[in-house]
């Protein structure tokens, strides 16, 4: 009964760990959940009361597809100043998360037989939604000892006619790798010679470390520009997950075209929730920083701790939530992987992780520090002693 996209589709490795773990726990087990996605913390009171005061004042009706406009003006003083970047209302669309904007630009730019570059560990709806086109992922390693950044040479050897996309992610989820200037610069320039499409996922721009700076690659130029669509989200910048608001900025006719698929599949992203988004972009900002001071602390001894356990080596990420450990000297006996590897520490530490087979790398795990420093000590200490037992 089933298309074949359908039965070629994978259900969110992500999604289904965090389902178990929530799962366990409500069955009574203490399970630390490393496998979350999303920031622990509670979307600021402000933005709270503004999605309650539109309701009270009558925004709960359908609204244009592609948003309203005070938001999209929002998202373009956004983008002008935290980015350098110059849109009109017209080259911005708000969606039902990023996860969803990535998925109409999907729809809206891949021809069966599109080539998309997707460099590896990838966050895993890219290559899904990639196939759903019924264009071709192609995957393209980075090492760890480049903190996961594409390098250009490897880039332009795997650039063909059919080349139609490349898809980045800084900071990443699940590598915490992020890109500088000189970095982007390269891809940039391979990009526009090419005449490859950028698609640039910024999501965790705001969740950056070490002094270090977002770039986006839009920024670094008229032409690159021109072939970018920059996406973004409320989500995890104001522990705004469950609101569900994304947005892209790009050229006309490509955000013309994801409203257009907006129209004929979801109408538009929730009013009440666009309402919110206008206090979260407009708002104090001072929860940003809050957050990034605890995720910083968080990182430090996550990192440290996971090197203390022997058989297990982790890079300091440099961005996003996450901890990305190489743990591929623990495959002995009946691990095999790191699905079995997240299997036995879910069942023997009760610590709930991702494989990182997911996101294309079966070396590594994916913990996430989006968890209290208490959840943290508890989880290190379990680990180290179902590790011991390997
Ligand atoms: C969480 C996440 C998204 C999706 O964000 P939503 O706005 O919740 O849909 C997109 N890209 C990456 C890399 C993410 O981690």
């Amino acid at each position: 009964m089933l298309s074949q996209r359908a039965r070629n589709i994978n259900p969110s490795p992500t999604l289904t760990v965090d389902a178990k773990a929530k799962a366990m726990k409500a069955e009574g087990h203490d399970v630390v959940n490393f496998g979350v996605g999303e920031p622990d913390f509670d979307t600021p009171e402000n933005i709270k009361e503004a999605g309650i005061r539109a309701i009270r004042e009558g925004y709960t009706k359908y609204t244009p597809a592609g948003g309203i406009l005070p938001l999209k003006q929002a998202v373009v003083d956004k983008f002008k100043g935290d980015n350098g970047l110059e849109y009109s209302t017209n080259e911005i669309v708000i969606s039902c998360g990023a996860k969803h904007t990535l998925y109409g630009l999907a729809e809206a730019l891949f021809d069966p037989g599109d080539e998309v570059i997707i460099p590896a560990p990838y966050w895993v709806s890219y290559p899904e939604q990639v196939r759903l086109t019924g264009a071709t992922p192609v995957i393209l390693e980075t090492s760890e000892d480049s903190g996961f950044v594409l390098d250009p040479e490897a880039l332009k050897a795997v650039v063909t006619s059919k080349t139609k996309a490349l898809i980045l992610n800084s900071p990443s989820n699940p590598t915490g790798g992020v890109y500088d200037r000189a970095a982007l610069e390269r891809i940039a320039e391979i990009a526009v010679a090419n005449n490859i499409v950028v698609i640039s996922d910024e999501v965790y721009e705001t969740l950056i470390y070490d002094g270090m700076k977002h770039v986006s690659i839009a920024s670094l130029g008229a032409e690159i520009k021109a072939l970018t669509v920059v996406v973004n989200a409320v989500s995890k910048s104001y522990a705004m997950t469950g609101w569900r608001i994304g947005y892209a900025g790009g050229p006309v006719d490509v955000i013309k075209a994801v409203t257009n698929i907006q129209g004929q599949s979801t109408s538009n992203p929730c009013s009440i929730a666009q309402h919110a988004a206008i206090e979260a972009l407009t708002g104090p900002q001072d929860m940003i920083a809050t957050m990034l001071v605890e995720f910083d602390k968080r990182r430090k001894r996550l990192v440290e701790g996971l090197n203390a356990i022997e058989g297990i080596s982790c890079q300091m990420p440099r961005g996003a939530f996450y901890a990305f450990p190489n743990v591929k000297a623990l495959y002995r006996g009946e691990i095999k992987g790191s699905e079995d590897l997240s299997m036995f520490l879910l069942e023997e530490a009760k610590v709930a992780l991702v494989h990182g087979a997911a996101f294309g790398s079966d070396d590594h795990v994916r913990v996430s520090y989006a968890t209290s420093m208490e959840d943290i000590e508890k989880a290190l200490a379990r680990i180290a002693e179902a590790v011991g037992k390997l």
